[in-house]
């Protein structure tokens, strides 16, 4: 069965809706891709989905939880030990260097330093960009910055990864590279991928991509 699922999501920040409407489902282990044009409500979508932003009407499950059911502190510990995020701008701390900030998902998870500190240097291996371990975000470049978002966003298994626009201030080498490294690594892990994009570049490596227009989301399957 499904993993993450929505049904009738609606949501408004003015008179115009944002979402009207939407229904969404992914499986462990799947990619979906979420294209549509700029305004169109993807990245509204994928907050609703991963409980940052209550939707208006309809409901979001994930596994046996309603998300739309539980406490803002319930959905809090969700996203920390469930789902992981890499969003496209000010994601990396920039008071820690990168190895404290792919490690303090794991800290908040509860996990010991020195074990945390391992796990996060194994991850900063895996994303080929071990180099930048002691550096911070503002010393490196934004292509490394995006493979120590990535890395952060793996470090604590997630069930589910959300990405909005993952790769979308990179030349296409870099994103390449870091789409394949985040794609593989989730079909490793048997994670469900939300990537967020309005590239069929990019839409490109997941398995199914779907479309967002107008608040409403259309298969592509059911396009063609
Ligand atoms: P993207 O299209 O790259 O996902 P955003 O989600 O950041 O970009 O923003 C999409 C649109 O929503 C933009 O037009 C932006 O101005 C608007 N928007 C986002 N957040 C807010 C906000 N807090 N208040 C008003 N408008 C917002
Ligand atoms: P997309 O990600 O496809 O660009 P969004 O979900 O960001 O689309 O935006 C959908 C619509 O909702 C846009 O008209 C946008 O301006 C509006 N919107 C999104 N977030 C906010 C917000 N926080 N406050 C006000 N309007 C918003």
């Amino acid at each position: 069965g499904s993993l993450l699922a929505a049904e009738g999501l609606s949501k408004a920040y003015g008179p115009t809706p944002a979402l009207d409407g939407a229904d969404f489902s992914v499986h462990p282990g799947e990619v979906v891709a979420v294209m549509g044009p700029s305004g169109s409500g993807k990245s509204t979508l994928l907050h609703c989905l991963a409980g940052i932003v209550a939707p208006d009407r309809g409901t979001v499950r994930y596994g046996p939880h309603t998300l739309t059911g539980l406490t803002d502190a319930q959905r809090s510990a969700l996203r920390r030990t469930d789902f992981g995020f890499v969003f496209q701008f000010g994601q990396l701390v920039p008071e820690l260097t990168c190895l404290e900030n792919v490690a303090l998902p794991l800290r908040l998870n509860g996990t010991r330093r020195k074990d945390a500190e391992r796990q996060a240097r194994d991850w900063l291996e895996q994303l080929e960009v071990e180099g930048a371990a002691g550096q911070r975000p503002g010393e490196i470049s934004g292509g490394q910055g995006q493979r120590v978002a990535v890395a952060r966003a793996l470090a604590t298994r997630p069930r589910v990864i959300f990405a909005d626009e993952p790769t979308g201030a990179l030349d296409s080498l870099n994103g390449e590279r870091v789409l394949t490294l985040l794609t593989n690594a989730a079909r490793d892990t048997n994670a469900a991928v939300v990537l967020v994009t309005h590239e069929a570049r990019v839409a490109a490596y997941s398995d199914r991509e779907i479309v967002v227009r107008d608040g409403r989301v259309k298969d592509m399957a059911g396009r063609i």
